[in-house]
Formats: structure tokens, sequence, C-alpha cells
């Protein structure tokens, strides 16, 4: 299933970008206790007392990707190819993130594939890829779509080839209760957009052969 996602669209600014002021780490702690009390607790009791601040502790590292530039951090960490010209694949890439709409974890592997013309990245440098749009606010489909676009901009390959497989927290835990639902989001731009072959091969590397389509992806 491909979801379209268009690049052309203006990226949204963060909260820094705007100007807009980050409220204090007491302002951030009085409203995990609002949550509390909302949630029916008592956060003056024992075992709540210091809760509010632990959250907002794990909410600088889950929500840590707003500090980071990924295409600055990429463009200074490419390398070059060496005469490389295959397919670079990096699968199985795990990765913790949370949706917009519930803020509820979104728990999955991201799959990377791309056909590099001059520049390759280090494959720590992918994974800090996926990790940097994994910590912020996110839906899968435009999670999918930042990971490709960045890498297409920076490295300007031959092609780029995304593949997310998640599940949704807000979706297993709550609402309709589905456990073991996994949501798959694909982007393919480039060679792995326009040729067949070329895209499963990577589909193929990553186990997914045949369940994915270019049409319609870019
Ligand atoms: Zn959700």
């Amino acid at each position: 299933m491909d979801k379209v996602v268009s690049t052309k669209r203006p990226r949204a600014k963060s909260a820094r970008e705007k100007g807009l002021p980050r409220p204090s780490r007491a302002e951030a702690e009085a409203a995990v206790r609002t949550l509390l009390r909302w949630a029916g607790d008592d956060p003056d009791r024992e075992g709540l007392r210091a809760t509010p601040s632990r959250v907002v502790r794990a909410y600088e590292e889950w929500f840590s990707g707003y500090n980071d530039d990924p295409r600055e951090y990429l463009k200074r960490t490419f390398e070059e190819t060496g005469g490389y010209d295959e397919v670079v694949v990096l699968r199985d890439i795990r990765f913790e993130s949370h949706c917009e709409h519930h803020m509820a974890p979104i728990i999955g592997r991201v799959h990377i594939g791309y056909l590099p013309r001059n520049r390759v990245v280090g494959i720590s440098k992918l994974a800090r890829l996926v990790e940097v749009f994994a910590r912020r606010l996110q839906i899968q489909e435009k999670m999918t779509a930042e990971i490709a676009s960045c890498l297409d901009a920076v490295l300007k390959p031959h092609g780029v080839a995304v593949v997310t497989e998640a599940t949704h927290q807000c979706m297993t835990t709550r609402g309709v209760h589905k456990p073991g639902v996994t949501m798959v989001t694909s982007r393919m731009l480039g060679v792995f957009r326009d040729h067949a072959e070329t895209r499963q091969e990577f589909l193929a590397a990553v186990g997914m052969r045949g369940a994915i389509h270019g049409n319609g992806a870019g």
C-alpha cells in the first residue's frame, strides 16, 4: 500500500522555527499534574510525587528530534562511493515514535534502500536519521516520506526507497483495540519508483517481495 505524501508541500515548521516560546519546566510539570488529576488520581500521594518531573524528563528524550536538523547532519557525514554503484539496503532499523493524534507510542522498523550516485553514508548515520524523525510527534506516512525526501535531497542518489512497518498503540490499546495489526507505508523515489525490477530487488532484500507497487508513490 502506498501512501501519497507530496514532497512539494512546504515542510511544517517546528515551534522553535516559528519562534514560539518554550514553556518552563515548572509549567510542563504542572500540566502533567493536571493530567494525573484528570485521570482520577491524586498527584500529591507518595507514589506520584516525582512523576511530573520524570514524565518531563522522558519527554526530553522522546522528543529530542526537534533539536536536530537531519539535513545538516547528513551533509556533514557523506563519503565518496569509491565506484560502488549497486543498491545499498539497510533493513530493520527499529524506531520508537509517538503519534501526533494521541501521543501514543508507534513502534516499528524502517527499511531504507538507495542507489548511490556519488555519495554514501555510514549505517549509523541512516539509523540516526530515522531516530531524528522518530523523536518527534509523527504520523507514519509523514515520517516515511520525510526520511526518503531527506536522503534524496542530501545524497542526490539515483533513487530512494523507504518502507516502514509499525504498530500504533493508539490502535492496539484503545479505540478499536486491534492488537497485532501492522501498518505498512512506503515511499519510492527515482529508480525505485520508475523501475519495477529495482523496486522488487529492494523489496526482496527486506523480505517484502511483491507487497508494494511503485505507482502512486511519488
Ligand atoms: Zn494515534
